[in-house]
């Protein structure tokens, strides 16, 4: 399959690498695609559906939504209630899962827990049931070719960054590449639910290293200090996630003085819808290159 390119930036006056993830699929890409690698290798004829539940900003789930549509397979996709401003957007991840042929099943809140948990009980033959977020041990896979790319473009950096929301990228990259460093910060919960969430997968590792943020953020909520890494992030020629790269990118540049390898997550399909979110708090100040 893919092997995606690597790219040098400058930022503040540092080098940066940048492995391109973000540009293997239009929204197939960043570490879904590498999360979904064993799925994506499946034949076709070996499944019929897959299952999977989540907020209806993910990409997970758009992500989902065309390796189903490129296999043929059916994709059904659990949520809490949505606003019907949502379900009418004729931009962002939800609008394009849609077009693909999601199917979209919304659960009543006080029911969601136990019926997404339910969701595992009940698979019938050619069914998977994907964990929100692409958080299974299945994952390790397409991630341990991501830390194969990486071994075999012999960059003179020692140091790998990318961002958690689970941790599971991160931790597989860092259980793969053991000569590297690597960096995380969640953009989901705090230290703590990090790393709660990857020891639920396997012990975390010492050349794991989590960065904490400057402040509690909110995830996908907007910030102004985000936009603004996110803008200047944009002159380096290659544009970031406003969901999670900026939090990653200010630990890195306050945090770190190395050269390090970024590993681009993707998600830069949701940008549309976000930016819009960012408009309607008057933070008007983006021109989109
Ligand atoms: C899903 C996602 C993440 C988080 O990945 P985890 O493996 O869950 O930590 C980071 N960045 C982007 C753009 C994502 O879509």
């Amino acid at each position: 399959m893919n092997i995606s390119a690597i790219s040098n930036i400058k930022l503040e006056g540092r080098e940066f690498y940048v492995k391109r993830d973000d540009l293997i699929d239009p929204y197939l890409a960043g570490n879904k695609y590498r999360k979904l690698y064993k799925l994506l290798k499946t034949p076709p004829n070996k499944l019929n559906k897959i299952i999977s539940y989540g907020g209806t900003q993910s990409n997970a789930m758009l992500a989902i939504a065309a390796m189903c549509k490129n296999k043929g397979w059916k994709f059904d996709y659990y949520t809490k209630p949505q606003s019907r401003t949502q379900k009418t957007l004729s931009i962002g991840n939800y609008y394009h899962s849609i077009k693909m042929g999601m199917n979209h099943i919304e659960v009543d809140e006080i029911l969601y827990k136990n019926y997404i948990a339910s969701l595992f009980l009940n698979t019938n033959d050619g069914e998977f049931v994907v964990h929100q977020g692409g958080a299974v041990s299945e994952a390790r896979e397409g991630i341990e070719v991501l830390a194969d790319e990486i071994r075999d473009s012999n960059i003179d950096a020692r140091s790998i960054a990318t961002p958690s929301g689970t941790g599971t990228t991160a931790l597989f990259l860092a259980l793969a590449l053991k000569e590297f460093r690597v960096y995380t910060t969640p953009c989901i919960g705090d230290v703590a639910y990090l790393r709660e969430q990857m020891q639920a997968l396997h012990e975390i590792p010492e050349n794991l290293i989590i960065l904490e943020p400057k402040k509690k953020y909110h995830f996908a909520k907007p910030y102004k200090e985000f936009l603004e890494i996110y803008k200047k992030l944009l002159t380096t020629g290659v544009e970031f996630d406003l969901l999670y790269a900026p939090a990653m990118w200010e630990a890195l540049l306050s945090q770190t003085k190395e050269k390090v390898l970024y590993v681009h997550s993707g998600g830069v399909s949701g940008n549309e819808n976000m930016l819009t979110r960012y408009r309607k708090r008057g933070f008007n100040l983006v021109e989109r290159v």
